[in-house]
């Protein structure tokens, strides 16, 4: 199968293939991460190698950055985390303007422009994910940032609708993907400049690394990242590279199964006493349901739910076998996460609950008996 084709394959054909070089005779098949810091350069009045030095390039951040980039649609600049991906965006374009930043969005993104950026003369504005994006907000703006599914709230921003405003005011539109992940959402189609994603969570999908992303439509705009990542030195390990790109061939079946298991969980959740406010974006009735249809490709395991207090959370996590206490999302194994202790303006029994490559029944079986038992 050439790479034309595999770019118009289904999603788990794309993402098994993705990011692989055509058969060589004798290459392998599963190649490893190249954990080279420095390359050969030969003798004065060689041409500069694409790979020099560890900081510049890495043939195995070019295979992720050519499987992920497929998805997305884009030209794809991996990063040594989210946040590094996400600082690297805003820093590069707050010189031109203001920031727009979602106001229930993850904190650390907020974290950093007040803590960092503000205090360089940047003007940072927060909106929340739901507003609309009107005139007033967006004067003088060089940069929106959405985060679509929001995170914990799983709120829905209307991204068409985002990438028209923010063009009509000449801002740059990028959207932080990090919940449906490339196959669940393509930004980029939909009108953004940039998507941007912590690939810690469904992508990578094991829990044992720490990366991002970038994906830009623009390649000069590629490029300026990329230049931007070498002086920050913000740089993804080879490993953690490699880690990734092989947790990206199975991304397909575990969406798959982690949105089977959501939608069984928020069936069983959504009457049950001992819990409130439901939210998962793919459930027809669901106050986010009829922006996220317009515009995801498929759901995910992400949801959340609200206990009275942080008395039944603590009772549901000690009770569950199969649920782990853990922040983070979208690995093999279910976790909850208590997100007021955090910071998250909200209320003290929020939980934002990924569900895991677990069976359903099995998982089922086990929140609803947890459950009982903060009761
Ligand atoms: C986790 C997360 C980030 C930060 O990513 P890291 O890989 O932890 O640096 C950014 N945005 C969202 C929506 C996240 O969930």
């Amino acid at each position: 199968m050439s790479e034309g084709d595999v770019g118009r394959a289904g999603d788990g054909t794309r993402c098994v293939h993705g990011g692989h070089l055509p058969p060589a005779l004798g290459a392998p098949m599963h190649p490893g991460p190249v954990l080279s810091s420095t390359f050969h350069l030969g003798v004065p009045g060689d041409p500069l190698p694409t790979d020099y030095y560890g900081r510049a390039d890495n043939p195995t951040w070019r295979a992720l950055e050519d499987a992920v980039g497929a998805l997305d649609g884009g030209e794809c600049v991996v990063f040594a985390s989210g946040m590094a991906a996400i600082a690297a965006v805003l820093r590069l374009t707050a010189r031109s303007g203001a920031l727009v930043l979602p106001s229930d969005g993850y904190y650390l993104a907020r974290a950093l422009a007040h803590g960092e950026l503000a205090p360089l003369g940047v003007e940072v504005r927060e909106v929340p994910t739901t507003a609309e994006l009107t005139p007033e907000v967006l004067d003088g703006a060089a940069l929106v940032l959405l985060e679509t599914p929001s995170n914990p709230g799983l709120d829905v921003a209307d991204i068409a609708a985002a990438a028209a405003a923010a063009r009509e005011a000449g801002a740059l539109l990028a959207v932080d993907n990090t919940t449906a992940t490339p196959l669940g959402q393509q930004p980029l189609a939909l009108g953004a400049d940039l998507a941007v994603a912590s690939d810690t969570k469904a992508l990578s999908g094991h829990g044992d690394v720490v990366l991002g992303h970038v994906t830009a439509r623009d390649p000069d705009l590629a490029a300026r990242l990329r230049e931007a990542r070498a002086r920050g030195g913000a740089v993804p390990g080879p490993m953690e590279t490699w880690l990734a790109l092989r947790g990206l061939g199975t991304l397909d079946l575990r969406l798959a199964r982690q949105a089977e298991n959501a939608a069984a969980l928020v069936e069983a959740l959504l009457d049950h006493p001992a819990v409130t406010d439901v939210r998962w974006p793919g459930r027809p009735d669901d106050p986010a349901h009829a922006v996220a249809v317009k515009q995801m490709r498929r759901w995910n395991g992400v949801l959340r739910f609200t206990f009275p207090s942080e008395a039944e959370v603590g009772a549901f996590l000690q009770a569950s076998r199969l649920v782990g206490s853990a922040t983070s999302f979208g690995g093999l194994r279910s976790s909850a996460d208590r997100r007021e202790r955090w910071g998250d303006a909200v209320a003290p029994g929020l939980v934002r609950f990924s569900a895991g490559c677990e069976d359903p029944g099995d998982l089922v079986a086990d929140v609803l008996a947890a459950l009982d038992a903060t009761r």
